[in-house]
């Protein structure tokens, strides 16, 4: 099978800072706190896009980054949401982590979606921190980063136009002529047939998949096995290019290689001799007879078919010709896509979504160097979006050590003053006494700069 491949980086956006301010009233002296909470990065999702048939769109584009949340306001106003980022794909895109190796979904069907890297949530405002003891919290959470990923997409290409016709007419040099790209060559079953394969770039989000296919003539009485493969391979084409020589320099006789060739797809196939054809007149630059090319256009067009005058090999038509095969393209992949599949409402994918139990547990390790690890969804998130740097913050967070039981977890393990504790990112002095048990270090990490 021919696959279209492309790597891809997605970094969803990182949620907003929540706020720590006050009201202010004219005649009350000191406020309650007011400040917002931060707003959601973005997401970044991949959406089915029937309009598409291959990866090409992927060539020049292939970092996707979505915008941050914003940053909580006063007067309890939360910061505006990241906007997502929908990335559209060709329907059969296989989405894999390249670092796990492990396969996140399988867009099929038009409007498939799945989201690809989760925008971080936005810190909370003080707002949230008021309790008996404590009416003016003058701090506020930091957002989360985004999740950020390397993708591989996979694309099973299927031909949307076979181009057929006698040996040497010029159906390789149409391919030539009309493709930008090459895919990937994996492992392709035909050895005796090779198809070869064009991808068509037509604007933004549109292309299709043109494919030379011998061995309609040549393969024809070549046995069965060979038959049927052929067969199969031009059956899912939507459209076909017929080409003919009209150079009059090969001896060939158009209007009868035109009625053979069609001879032979309708006793393979009904169906195959029903697929609409677009007639390709090539070799037009090397034409000894004019008057026989009108005369065959004619007669041609008489019959209801559709003509084109080419030449592949100086380019001369064949952008009309290409973009005729593409109108045909899109109304035949609008079509099937309009043909509900099982249901037809658009399926997101969710790739993994841990529970509320999993996201709590948490665990403490000892590494090599002495350095105890904490584990935990939860916990490295309240982390994550504490300011190490608002002795307020720190404080409500040391509560939430004491609360959850780490502390006591990690005297029992025989942690002793000094000693450093590492929660996701930012490393702490175990301090092993009464009140003040967990001071910060300054050893934060930076984020990653975008
Ligand atoms: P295929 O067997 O149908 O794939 O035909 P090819 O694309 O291999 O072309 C057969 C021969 O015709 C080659 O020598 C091409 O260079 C030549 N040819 C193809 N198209 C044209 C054309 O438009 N004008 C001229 N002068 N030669 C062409
Ligand atoms: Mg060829």
């Amino acid at each position: 099978m021919f696959i279209d491949q492309v790597e891809i980086t997605v970094e969803a956006g990182a949620g907003g800072k929540g706020a720590a301010t006050f009201r202010r009233e004219k005649f009350v002296p000191r406020g309650g706190p007011s400040g917002g909470d931060g707003g959601r990065g973005g997401s970044i999702i991949l959406e089915v896009d029937p309009g598409l048939g291959t990866l090409l769109d992927f060539r020049y584009n292939r970092r996707f980054r979505a915008a941050d949340g914003e940053e909580g306001h006063a007067k309890k106003r939360s910061g505006r949401d990241g906007q997502d980022v929908v990335i559209r794909v060709p329907p059969g895109t296989v989405v894999t982590d390249m670092e796990t190796g492990q396969v996140l979904a399988d867009l099929v069907r038009p409007g498939d979606r799945v989201t690809v890297a989760r925008g971080g949530s936005g810190g909370r405002g003080n707002l949230h921190f008021t309790s008996s003891v404590r009416q003016a919290p003058h701090f506020a959470e930091l957002g989360e980063p985004g999740e950020k990923r390397r993708l591989r997409l996979d694309l099973k290409l299927v031909a949307d136009v076979g181009v057929i016709g006698f040996p040497s007419v010029g159906k390789s040099s149409l391919i030539a002529a009309a493709s930008a790209a090459r895919p990937k060559i994996a492992e392709y079953p035909f050895t005796t047939l090779t198809p070869h394969l064009g991808l068509v770039a037509i604007g933004p989000g549109e292309s299709f998949v043109l494919a030379d296919m011998p061995g309609l003539i040549e393969g024809a009485h070549a046995g069965a096995g060979l038959g049927d493969r052929f067969l199969r391979h031009i059956e899912r084409t939507l459209v076909l290019i017929h080409m003919l020589d009209v150079s009059g320099l090969s001896g060939r006789d158009p209007a009868q290689d035109f009625r053979t060739i069609n001879m032979e797809l309708g006793l393979r196939s009904a169906d195959l001799a029903a697929r609409p054809q677009v007639i390709a007149l090539n070799k037009m630059d090397v034409c000894a007879d004019l008057a026989l090319v009108e005369r065959l256009e004619r007669e041609l067009a008489r019959n209801g078919w559709e003509v084109h005058r080419i030449s592949a090999a100086t380019h001369a038509g064949v952008k009309e010709l290409i973009h005729a095969v593409w109108q045909r393209v899109r109304r035949a992949r609008l079509e099937s896509a309009a043909v509900p599949v099982g249901g037809a409402l658009p399926q997101h994918v969710v790739i993994r979504g841990p529970s509320e139990s999993d996201d709590r547990a948490w665990e403490v390790q000892r590494e090599d160097g002495g350095v105890w690890i904490m584990r935990g969804k939860a916990l490295e998130r309240f982390v994550q979006r504490c300011d190490l740097n608002n002795e307020e913050a720190v404080r409500h967070l040391q509560h939430i050590f004491e609360r959850t039981g780490v502390h006591r977890r990690l005297r029992e393990l025989g942690a002793s003053h000094g000693d450093t504790v590492r929660i996701g990112d930012s490393e702490f002095l175990f301090h092993d006494e009464d009140v003040e048990e967990l001071a910060p270090s300054r050893r934060r990490k930076k984020r990653e700069p975008a």
